[in-house]
């Protein structure tokens, strides 16, 4: 048989181009999460890029170049607000439509991971969903809203008060204790969220010994839209004075970051190069691309944090504001910060966090924060 060179270019161009041009559906899966959430798998051969669409009683996720494969049946667990899936071919797109028992809320960035292949498994697009009533669907019966807001959900906020016990934080010239004074932050700043109209939890409401991990899990076990651990800071130079908010990252983003990582660490003597403390489900989470959202949520909110320390008029350490250091209690799939309020190793200072008007006025600040921050992001 003779084959020309024509022939072998064609030959060899098509497949190749067939293959790298489309995705192909390979399984889809539903499931009932720890904390109730339905879980919504789909896995595809390539690395699937989505479209979410909310109906009335449907979630629509529209995979953009990818054909459907109608023996692909979808295992549906018992308990899940999914009653039925079916795969639509529209074009180059299939749409992957959910029938829902109930309507289902927007889906926040942090609930939607995708997965690497592992073992038998390709690429997954996971999708972690609750039902309520979604800000698209209010607009839409709005016609004239400004209230389109009020009708989303309530936002939960778990406050972390750090140290307790037998674990004093650190302790100022004056003998005031970290551990003290930042309980009496995080009271205030419950009281001030909750009227204010968010779920509040509190991670300690006593002088409670609580390991860093345990802090964190608070925030997993009640499904927290932001996590925030409130500290006091202690500097060798009595001088040094100021807040700062830290969120987490693997690396310190400078010496002054890593040493606080160190103290703040230190109570549980924990190593955070070690994911083995974590339980598996977070492992995952943070192995994935969740970990890249959840960083930008934590980042936007410190920003915002540090912006109405600003206008509060509330002293800055020199330096940035926001810096990044591998703090164990910020280790899970709930973005959050850590606050540094001011130096008990300043003297002016301890007296200032000492006082009940200017715990006021940081909780004030972070209330604002936590109202200007974009949960729906
Ligand atoms: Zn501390």
């Amino acid at each position: 048989m003779q084959i020309t060179g024509v022939g072998i270019v064609i030959a060899g161009l098509l497949p190749r181009m067939a293959f790298a041009a489309r995705n192909s559906l390979k399984s889809m899966r539903t499931g009932v999460q720890p904390n109730g959430k339905t879980r919504l798998v789909i896995e595809t051969a390539n690395r699937p890029s989505y479209t979410l669409v909310y109906g009335e009683n449907t979630l629509t996720v529209k995979l953009s170049n990818t054909h459907g494969d109608k023996s692909v049946n979808a295992k549906l667990a018992s308990g899940t607000l999914v009653k039925s899936i079916s795969q639509t071919q529209v074009g180059d797109s299939l749409n992957i439509v959910a029938d829902l028992k109930k309507h289902v809320a927007d889906i926040p960035k942090n609930q939607i991971m995708i997965l690497e292949p592992n073992g038998d498994n390709d690429y997954r697009l996971v999708l972690d969903f609750v039902a309520g009533t979604s800000g698209t669907k209010a607009t839409a019966k709005n016609e004239n809203d400004n209230a389109t807001k009020s009708a989303t959900k309530k936002h939960i906020i778990v406050v972390d008060a750090g140290h307790g016990g037998k674990d004093p934080g650190c302790i100022g010239r004056g003998g005031t204790k970290e551990k003290t004074i930042v309980l009496s932050v995080a009271r205030k700043l419950r009281n001030a969220l909750q009227s204010a109209g968010f779920g509040v939890y509190l991670t300690r409401n006593d002088d409670t010994y609580l390991k860093l991990n345990e802090r964190s899990a608070i925030g997993e076990k009640r499904r927290a839209d932001l996590f925030l651990s409130i500290h006091a800071n202690a500097n060798p130079s009595r001088a040094m004075k100021g807040f700062s908010i830290y969120t987490l990252s693997e690396k310190a983003s400078d010496e002054e970051a890593q040493k606080l990582a160190d103290a703040e660490n230190a109570a549980d003597k924990i190593d955070v190069s070690g994911f083995e403390s974590f339980s598996k489900d977070i492992r995952i989470a943070l192995s994935s691309l969740q970990q890249h959202a959840v960083a930008e949520m934590s980042e936007e909110y410190a920003n915002g944090c540090a912006r109405a320390f600003n206008r509060a008029g509330i002293e800055q350490q020199p330096g940035p504001a926001v810096r990044h250091a591998p703090l164990a209690v910020l280790r899970s799939t709930v973005p959050g910060a850590l606050i540094e309020c001011g130096h008990l190793s300043n003297s002016a200072e301890e007296k200032l966090l000492k006082s009940s008007a200017h715990q006021d006025k940081l909780v004030a600040a972070i209330v604002k924060s936590v109202k200007n921050y974009d949960f729906e992001a």
